[in-house]
């Protein structure tokens, strides 16, 4: 079996030419797949029927990723989805709207690319659970054409997509680079490369690699602490010296795509929100003109607290003073446990999840 949603447009060609048809059905059935979020193949009417068998007979069908539960933040601009995948496997994505006067609303889908993490990161819910296995390609693509068709009922549409959900994206390299290329392609879901964003802990030769792919993708780093022990605490997988090779690698992703890295900075009550490490972190990042995201941390069974609202801005003030360009990131959708660091699948989450469940067991994408 083989999704059709994991094959760029390229491939289409080649496989639909292959079996004897003309290229232009290669470009209605991607249409069809990425424009019009179509789920099986059977409903592709503008295929000829001898296409359509042809490609069932070969064993391709599409996505099989069903939601089994929904829920929206109080305000309505936030909305988790447990998404199960065809072997059993569940996920969480979160779709983010901010209003826009005038505008549709800017919609942010947040992909996860594992099911659990190996990096063990010590205030990360989906860290706290281990790791289970890495998503394919079109296992991240299809979280974001889950979101597409709720938004394509409304007469919106996905905006911008985030690599921040469950996962360390960088080490599932090869299929988050595939569902990148195919969220960008014209012929596929057709974003501009600059609203995608990625999140890494800091994987160097990930972000050496993706330095090479020719991409204009934004690149995150999530460095947490300028001082390299504090930051092997809170990140046990990182090894020694992970700060500087950490800035090697922005600046070498700076130099070649052109595009700034931002770094995101977990603030942790008592740990490194300290106006003394603000200082040092302003000196390790203000020469490299890089762009620093502030997140108060989000409680998870970690047992970190977020600094009272004065320390954040006392942080952040120090950065600005010494030229460093940051912003407090604003959280959406704490309450129902959507925001950074909280997403996880276990059977308890989900059981608590069901209370504040708006639209449950709504299946999209099931065949
Ligand atoms: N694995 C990647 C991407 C997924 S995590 C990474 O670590 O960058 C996305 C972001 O959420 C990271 O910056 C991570 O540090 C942050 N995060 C994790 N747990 C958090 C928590 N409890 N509160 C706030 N941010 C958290
Ligand atoms: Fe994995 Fe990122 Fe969580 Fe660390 S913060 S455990 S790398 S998902």
């Amino acid at each position: 079996m083989t999704d059709l949603r994991r094959l760029l447009p390229a491939e289409m060609d080649e496989l639909v030419t292959g079996a004897g048809f003309p290229r232009y059905r290669s470009d209605q059935l991607l249409h069809a797949l990425w424009k019009e979020g179509k789920t099986s193949l059977s409903d592709i009417r503008v295929l000829p029927a001898a296409l359509r068998e042809h490609l069932a007979a070969q064993g391709y069908t599409i996505g099989a990723t069903t939601e089994t539960l929904r829920s929206a933040s109080d305000d309505g601009e936030t909305a988790k989805v447990l998404l199960k995948m065809a072997d059993g496997t569940l996920i969480e994505s979160v779709m983010m709207q901010y209003p826009e006067e005038g505008h549709h609303p800017r919609s942010t889908g947040c992909v996860s690319t594992q099911a659990g993490c190996a990096m063990g990161c010590v205030f990360c819910a989906t860290g706290q659970m281990g790791f289970k296995r890495n998503l394919r390609a079109e296992e991240i693509v299809a979280q974001i054409m889950h979101f597409a068709n709720l938004l394509r009922e409304r007469g919106q549409h996905v905006t911008n997509v985030v690599f921040m959900g469950m996962g360390e994206p960088l080490a599932n390299y090869a299929e988050t680079i595939r569902a990148v290329r195919l969220l960008v392609d014209p012929r596929a879901f057709g974003l501009a490369q600059r609203s995608i964003t990625i999140s890494t802990v800091g994987v160097i030769r990930g972000i050496q690699r993706l330095a090479e792919e020719g991409l204009q993708v934004g690149l995150a780093i999530s460095l947490h602490s300028p001082d390299d022990d504090l930051r092997r605490r809170l990140v046990p997988t990182a090894g020694p010296g992970s700060v500087g090779r950490i800035m090697e690698a922005a600046a070498d992703y700076f130099h070649r795509t052109g595009r700034r890295v931002t770094f995101e900075y977990a603030l942790l009550e008592g740990v490194n929100d300290s106006v003394e490490t603000a200082r040092e972190l302003a000196a390790l990042v203000a020469k490299t003109g890089a762009h620093v995201n502030l997140i108060p941390v989000n409680p998870t069974a970690g047992g970190f607290r977020r600094p009272a609202r004065a320390r954040t801005l006392a942080f952040e003030r120090v950065l600005r003073e010494n030229g460093v360009n940051c912003t407090v990131r604003v959280e959406k959708g704490s309450e129902i446990a959507a925001a950074c660091g909280q997403l996880r699948t276990e059977a308890a989450r989900a059981g608590a999840l069901q209370a504040t469940a708006q639209a449950a067991h709504r299946s999209t994408a099931a065949r």
